[in-house]
């Protein structure tokens, strides 16, 4: 489908798809092949992208796989120009890329905060300065800014990425207002919980500042029905599709924001919850821990 203004909804589009070899990037990218856009996937994270792009190739999609890092402008740059310059257009950007690095704040060290920004923010701010400017110039495209209900909610034991997904959404919403008039889209797309490999470790770029096994990290997740990853990226193309200004699925995570929005306390006493849930858990690696030294030294 061509929209006024020439974006094509999703047939023969164009799309960028930075963290495209894994999680949601990756399932934006299987899903646009089949309905026959033309996807480039960037990623720090070569050889998988590299493997998902021959994945979509053999079942007679188009997509080709770039080494990136979202943070290295001059890169981005050089991405978004090569595709223009190959393909003659540019329908969709997804910057999409993104790291947690979990825990308390009391143990983050100034260099996390950087990376954290470095990626989570500063690698949007990187895609929309690429590809915005080409946009601008062809009077249509979509920019689809990942952010998170981080960027929506409080965020305890993970207060660098909240921090950057909520200047996501301002940077979003901010930006949405002035594009229309020049026909582009701008979307923050805000995720709930959905079941990719960040919500381990903070993704394998990511880190945690309280190490805790993998099966604690999930039964502090699984309470938050962590959603299916190829359901998310059909129902967030759909939302993307009709250019809905903030992207919320699962949709009872929208309940959860209007709630916050209809009394803070509401969102307080939700986050609160959170995290009394990973403080549980801490406490209880923590006692394993402490456990185990006294059998060793027994
Ligand atoms: P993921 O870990 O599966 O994917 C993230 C991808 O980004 C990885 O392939 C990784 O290699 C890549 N990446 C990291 N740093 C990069 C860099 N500097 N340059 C290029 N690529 C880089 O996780 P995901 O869940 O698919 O995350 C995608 C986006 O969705 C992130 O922005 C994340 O914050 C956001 N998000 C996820 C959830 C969730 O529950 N999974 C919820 C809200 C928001």
């Amino acid at each position: 489908m061509t929209e006024a203004g020439g974006l094509r909804v999703y047939r023969d589009a164009v799309a960028v798809i930075t963290g495209g070899a894994s999680g949601i990037g990756r399932a934006f990218g299987e899903t646009l092949a089949r309905r026959g856009a033309r996807v480039v996937l960037g990623d720090l994270q070569a050889d998988l992208a590299e493997e998902v792009a021959a994945g979509i190739r053999s079942s007679g999609g188009r997509a080709t796989a770039v080494q990136l890092d979202v943070a290295d402008f001059k890169a981005v740059e050089k991405l978004i120009q090569e595709t223009v310059a190959g393909e003659g257009r540019l329908d969709f950007m997804f910057n999409n890329a993104g790291i947690a690095i979990a825990g308390e704040t009391r143990y983050c060290q100034i260099e996390d905060w950087n990376r954290v920004i470095d990626i989570n923010l500063r690698g949007v701010i990187n895609g929309i300065q690429a590809a915005y400017p080409v946009m601008v110039q062809q009077g249509f495209g979509h920019l689809v800014n990942t952010a998170s209900m981080a960027g929506l909610t409080p965020f305890p034991m993970n207060a660098s990425y909240a921090t950057t997904k909520h200047a996501v959404v301002g940077l979003t919403t901010s930006l949405r207002i002035e594009a229309a008039p020049l026909g582009v889209r701008v979307s923050a797309l805000c995720p709930g919980v959905i079941r990719t490999p960040i919500l381990f470790d903070g993704g394998v770029h990511g880190k945690l500042l309280q190490p805790l096994l993998h099966e604690a990290q999930q039964r502090m997740w699984e309470p938050l029905r962590p959603l299916d990853v190829n359901v998310f990226a059909e129902k967030a193309l759909r939302s993307i599709a009709r250019n809905e200004a903030i992207i919320i699925h699962p949709a009872w995570w929208r309940v959860a924001w209007w709630l916050h929005r209809l009394s803070p306390a509401i969102g307080f006493a939700f986050a609160r919850q959170m995290y009394n849930s990973a403080q549980k858990e801490l406490a209880a690696a923590a006692e394993a821990d402490n456990r185990k030294a006294a059998g060793t030294a027994g």
